[in-house]
């Protein structure tokens, strides 16, 4: 799960890491009035949406000239125009994809003299499987660009759990920043205090871009993304209601309401399956057939009719699905009761697009009988690779 800036910096402040004062706001009025509680004259207007880049976006409404989802203000009233401007409007960047994300949310925040900017991230590092922290000297800017090519300006530690956060850790940040003195200091007691607030609140990412050295010699998190393991979140209600719906696939809502999970792809295959692990091999057969999946969904080992018609429900949602793949193998349920379950749902819906079933495990034969009586236009299929093409055939057919 994903929060927004301001949230997140709220939250960081509690560990005692140093924030620019900011307020959030809904509408231009709140955004008013957010700005007169600054000190001033500089504030910065913020989009909140759950993704990066905002300052170099693009505002669909606003033509190529228009300047982006983070901005400079001078001013209450420009702040006002800021506001009138950004609030309701479709911002693009480089990680909204090309629909963008509608803005129904800024962050008005006292503007910060930057002396410098740096990186400052730690995750939840599967290789090493431990805690790892990046930072680098090129803040402000794509990691990613920086990663492959100046390589050297970026360190990374990780931190054994057992021996948890120790000073060195600290100090070979702040070394990495290239920092002296009592920014050399800041530095170790903020990666410090970063360090406490990701394990405390089972965070799965947390990225400070920039971490800014202020003019006046000051260590401050200006921007920064903050994201949770799901599996912890039932031991955290209080970030559990910071949940901002509106930024998640509505799909992806109802599927999580129904124990599914659900992930919208850009095929236009729809897949149900059981096991992630099935499910991963299912959406690669179909693109080693030449046609992309339009989800990736697991249904579970213990799949009953009412989850398999959900989950049909879920799939046929998306417009883009021309064809629905069902590969389950029934280990704890059996096929029989399964294909019931296909065959209950098929109706239910009204099942538009051409449905492969491919089912494998105990009874699988009564449940291939079951299918084939059902009077419904479901092609059975007898493996994996036989299910793809025949599923791939039928959505080129119908095209
Ligand atoms: P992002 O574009 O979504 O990553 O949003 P950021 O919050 O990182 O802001 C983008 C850039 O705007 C930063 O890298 C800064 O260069 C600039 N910026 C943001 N806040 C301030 C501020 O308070 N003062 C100044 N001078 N620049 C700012
Ligand atoms: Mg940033």
């Amino acid at each position: 799960m994903n929060i927004h800036e301001y949230q997140a910096k709220e939250l960081l402040a509690k560990y005692g890491v140093g924030i620019p004062a900011g307020i959030p706001a809904l509408t231009v009025e709140e955004a008013v009035a957010a700005a007169k509680q600054l000190p001033g004259p500089l504030y910065v207007v913020k989009a909140q949406i759950h993704a990066g880049g905002r300052g170099k976006g693009k505002f669909k409404e606003l033509g190529p000239d228009a300047k982006g989802g983070v901005r400079l203000a001078k001013s209450v009233e420009e702040v006002e125009a800021c506001a009138r401007e950004m609030l309701g409007n479709t911002l693009v960047t480089i990680q909204t994809g090309d629909a963008g994300k509608q803005v129904n949310r800024l962050y008005v925040t006292d503007g910060v003299d930057i002396a410098r900017e740096y990186y400052l991230s730690m995750l939840v590092d599967r290789a090493s499987g431990r805690v790892a922290i990046i930072a680098s000297t090129e803040g402000g800017m794509d990691i990613e660009e920086v990663a492959h090519s100046t390589p050297e300006k970026i360190t990374t530690i990780t931190i054994d759990p057992a021996e948890g956060f120790q000073p060195h850790h600290g100090r070979a940040v702040a070394f990495g920043l290239k920092l002296s003195g009592d920014l050399n200091k800041q530095a170790q007691k903020v990666t410090k205090q970063l360090y406490e607030a990701f394990m405390a609140l089972d965070c799965a990412m947390l990225e400070i871009n920039p971490l800014v050295e202020t003019k006046d010699g000051q260590l401050l998190v200006l921007d920064t993304k903050m994201s949770f393991d799901s599996n912890a979140l039932y031991r955290h209600p209080d970030v559990m209601e910071l949940r901002d719906e509106t930024e998640e696939d509505p799909a992806e809502i109802e599927a999580s309401k129904h124990d599914l999970a659900y992930i919208k792809l850009d095929g236009n295959i729809g897949c149900m399956v059981n096991g992630a692990g099935l499910a991963m091999a299912t959406m690669d057969i179909i693109k080693l057939n030449g046609a992309f999946p339009a989800n990736f969904l697991d249904v579970g080992g213990g799949a009953s009719k009412e989850k398999v018609t959900e989950a049909f429900k879920i799939i046929l949602s998306d417009p883009a699905v021309k064809g629905i793949l069902v590969n389950i193998f029934g280990g704890i349920m059996k096929c029989d009761i399964i294909a019931e379950g296909i065959v209950a749902a098929a109706k239910e819906v009204n099942l538009s697009v051409p449905l492969v079933v491919r089912l494998e495990g105990t009874n699988v034969q009564q449940g291939k009988d079951i299918l084939a009586g059902s009077g419904l236009p479901i092609v059975a299929a007898n493996d994996l690779g036989d299910a793809a093409q025949k599923i791939v055939a039928e959505v080129q057919k119908a095209a």
